[in-house]
């Protein structure tokens, strides 16, 4: 199983030179299973780039699963060129919750006054599988859902692979139970064992002052997940819109001191678009 990372920004995408090392693109991440299926997590800017490779590949089938509607995980999905080719497939998945559907959320990313191209203008056959807390596979790769701790709820995802686990946790506050949302314990239990947690570091402590019951952990939380779970890599995720690369390499260097004081042998990287961790 191959993770590839195409954005860890958080809420909002940035550019500058101090956001070069980590990227300024929202959340998209893609997991390659090793017969080649490509599934495909949030639609944040980073699916622009994703969309472009997809189609120099030829790739005519892709899944796309969400964590929550939140517009910085929805926002590239009409910048996703594969879905205006025609004998493309693409297959949704996630939890609609109130909604009708995931397809009826994403459809509203383009609906006037606030986009040019309506949803109906999509050439690809697009199907929609509410997945909210059953296990499901996708080619080799079996996947199971856990609710997140999120304003307006959203679900974080287990991928299986030949006995490799990744774990991916975003928008997820580890310290305040929010309606629908699980127990640290649960998410202990989630994560056990994990080859690779990619997990909502969004804050520090002094941030999460003012910014308590948002959605997001503090850092040294989402480190003490990973360290209470035994994850062998631990990937600090959902970068704040104002963490330089400086700032973010001072945050990973903190866990890896940590985790290392702790005897114990996980270990920290802050995620990079562009980059990716085979497992
Ligand atoms: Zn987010
Ligand atoms: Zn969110």
């Amino acid at each position: 199983m191959k993770i590839t990372y195409w954005g860890a920004r958080g809420s909002i995408p940035v550019s500058g030179a101090e956001y070069v090392k980590y990227g300024g693109d929202t959340t998209c991440i893609e997991v390659t299973s090793r017969d080649g299926d490509t599934i495909i997590v949030d639609a944040g800017t980073g699916l622009r780039k994703l969309g472009n490779k997809a189609l120099a590949s030829g790739r005519k089938h892709v899944s796309l699963l969400f964590t929550h509607a939140h517009w910085d995980h929805l926002m590239g999905f009409p910048f996703f060129k594969p879905i205006y080719m025609k004998g493309t497939k693409i297959d949704l998945y996630g939890c609609p919750y109130a909604q009708e559907s995931v397809k009826a959320i994403l459809s509203k990313t383009m609906m006037a006054p606030y986009f040019p191209v309506e949803f109906g203008m999509i050439q690809a056959e697009v199907t929609s599988r509410g997945v909210c807390d059953s296990a499901f596979a996708i080619g080799p790769v079996e996947i199971t859902p856990i609710q997140l701790n999120h304003p307006n709820q959203g679900i974080g995802y287990r991928f299986m692979e030949d006995g490799k686990s990744f774990v991916f946790l975003t928008d997820n506050e580890l310290t305040l139970r929010h309606n629908g949302g699980a127990s640290y314990e649960e998410y202990v239990k989630f994560s056990e064992g994990a080859d690779l947690l990619v997990h909502d570091a969004e804050y520090t402590k002094e941030q999460y002052q003012l910014t308590k019951g948002w959605g997001h952990s503090v850092y040294t939380d989402a480190l003490r997940l990973a360290l209470d779970a035994r994850a062998k890599q631990f990937g600090l995720f959902h970068h704040n819109q104002e963490r330089s690369d400086a700032d973010l390499d001072k945050l990973v260097d903190d866990c890896n001191r940590i985790a290392a004081g702790e005897g114990a042998a996980t270990r920290c990287f802050g995620v990079q678009a562009g980059t990716e961790t085979e497992l």
